[in-house]
C-alpha cells in the first residue's frame, strides 16, 4: 500500500551527535529510545536475564544494570552476552568496575564523575579502553552527587550547577578525542531538570538522556516524568528517556513508550478513546474500557477504539474511531468506520468489540 505520512510532531528534533549503544543508535536522526533499569541483584544472573526478557517484551530498547560490587562485575559478561537488548553497566564510586564492564562487553557504561574520586586522572584510560571495545559512555550528572567544587560554588544543585558539571566532564573526554558519550543532568524537581537540559542543549550537540530522579511512586512519577519529558521533547530536546518509578521496571517502559506515542515520536499502536463518564452514562464506562483494553493488549496495529458511555457524544466520537461503541438502554451500538454495524445487548459489548477489533486488525499493517 501507500506509505503512511509521518505523523506531525511539535518540533523538529534538535541535531545531536549520533552514538551507538550496542545495536541501538542514540542521537542524530535515531528514534528516541526507551530505557529502564533492572531491580534484581545483578549477581543473580537468571533473575536479571528474566527481568531483561520481560523488559524487552514490553518494548524496552536499552537496559541498565547496577554494578556495586566485584561479584556484580563478574556477572556482567554473561548478562551482556545473553541479553536481547544492549546492556549499560551503572557504576558509582569504583573506577575499576568501569574497566570491568568495558571488558565484559557491555554496550555502554554509565559513570557518575561526581562520586568517583580523582575522576579527572582516570578519564584518559577510560576513554582509551572504551574506544578499544566500541563501548559508549553516559556521563550521568546527578543532583544528589555533584562534585564538591561545584557544590561549593553554587550552594545547591541549580540548573547552572548541573550544566557546569556536565560540560566540564564532557570536556575531559573530549580532550582525549573521545566523543561517544551522552549526558544526563537529573534532578527530582521537573522545573530544575527541564531548565538544566534546556541550558545543556544550548551548549553542545551531545545526545541527551532524559530522566527525573527519584520521581516517586507510579502515579506521581508518571506525571512528573511525562510533564518534564513532554516539555523537553516538545522542543526537540532528548534522544533517549528513562522514566524512574518506585514500581516494577516494566511499568517504566510502558509509561516511556506512551509518552513517546503521545508526542508522535513513536508510532501509535492500539489507542482506547474512552469517555470520562458522567451523569448521563448508561453503562459502567471504566469497567468496559478496562475489559476492552485487557482484551486487546499487545495489539501491534494503530487501531483506535472508542468506548462511550451514552448516545449523546458517543456516536460522534465512535464514528471518528476505527471501531467504537455507544451505550444506552442496556444495549451497545457498535460502529465500524463510522457505520453502525450492529446493536448488541450490554453483556455482549466487550466480546463484540474484541471480535471486530481482531477482524479489522488483520486488514491493517503496523505503522
Ligand atoms: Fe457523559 Fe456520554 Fe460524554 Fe460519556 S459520552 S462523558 S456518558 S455525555
Amino acid at each position: 500500500g501507500m506509505p503512511a505520512m509521518p505523523a506531525p510532531t511539535l518540533a523538529p528534533r534538535k541535531k545531536t551527535r549520533k552514538i551507538k549503544v550496542g545495536s541501538v543508535y542514540v542521537g542524530g536522526d535515531a528514534p528516541v529510545s526507551v530505557q529502564s533499569m533492572t531491580t534484581t541483584k545483578t549477581t543473580d544472573i537468571n533473575a536479571t536475564l528474566q527481568q531483561i526478557a520481560e523488559l524487552t517484551a514490553a518494548g524496552c530498547d536499552i537496559v541498565r544494570v547496577a554494578c556495586p560490587t566485584q561479584d556484580d562485575a563478574e556477572a556482567l559478561p554473561i548478562i551482556a552476552k545473553k541479553s536481547q537488548i544492549p546492556v549499560i553497566a551503572d557504576i558509582h564510586f569504583q573506577p575499576k568496575y568501569v574497566f570491568a564492564a568495558i571488558e565484559a562487553g557491555c554496550a555502554a557504561v554509565r559513570v557518575n564523575p561526581g562520586n568517583i574520586k580523582r575522576f579527572d586522572d582516570q578519564v584518559k584510560e577510560i576513554a582509551a579502553a572504551a574506544k578499544d571495545h566500541g563501548t559508549s559512555i553516559r556521563i550521568g550528572v546527578n543532583a544528589g552527587s555533584l562534585d564538591k567544587r561545584i557544590m561549593d560554588k553554587y550552594g545547591k544543585a541549580t540548573p547552572e550547577a548541573l550544566v557546569e558539571s556536565a560540560v566540564w566532564e564532557a570536556s575531559l573526554f573530549e580532550e582525549h578525542g573521545f566523543h561517544d558519550f551522552k549526558i544526563s543532568v537529573k534532578h527530582n524537581d521537573p522545573v530544575v531538570m527541564v531548565e538544566a537540559y534546556r541550558q545543556l542543549s544550548e551548549r553542545g550537540d551531545w545526545p541527551l538522556h532524559l530522566g527525573v530522579t527519584e520521581a516517586g511512586p507510579a502515579f506521581q512519577g508518571t506525571i512528573k516524568s511525562a510533564t518534564a519529558f513532554g516539555a523537553l521533547l516538545s522542543q526537540g530536546i532528548g534522544d533517549t528517556i528513562r522514566v524512574s518509578l518506585s514500581a516494577p521496571p516494566v511499568e517504566e517502559v510502558k509509561v516511556g513508550i506512551q509518552i513517546l506515542q503521545s508526542l508522535n515520536l513513536r508510532p501509535r499502536k492500539l489507542e482506547i478513546v474512552s469517555c470520562p463518564s458522567c451523569g448521563r452514562a448508561q453503562v459502567d464506562v471504566y469497567e468496559l474500557a478496562e475489559k476492552v483494553t485487557a482484551g486487546l493488549e499487545g495489539m501491534e496495529v494503530p487501531l483506535r477504539v472508542a468506548v462511550m458511555g451514552c448516545v449523546v457524544n458517543g456516536p460522534g466520537e465512535a464514528r471518528e474511531a476505527d471501531l467504537g461503541v455507544a451505550s444506552g438502554n442496556g444495549k451497545g451500538q457498535i460502529f465500524v468506520k463510522g457505520e453502525v454495524i450492529k446493536t448488541v445487548p450490554e453483556s455482549q459489548i466487550v466480546e463484540t468489540l474484541i471480535e471486530e477489533a481482531m477482524r479489522i486488525a488483520e486488514t491493517m499493517e503496523p505503522e
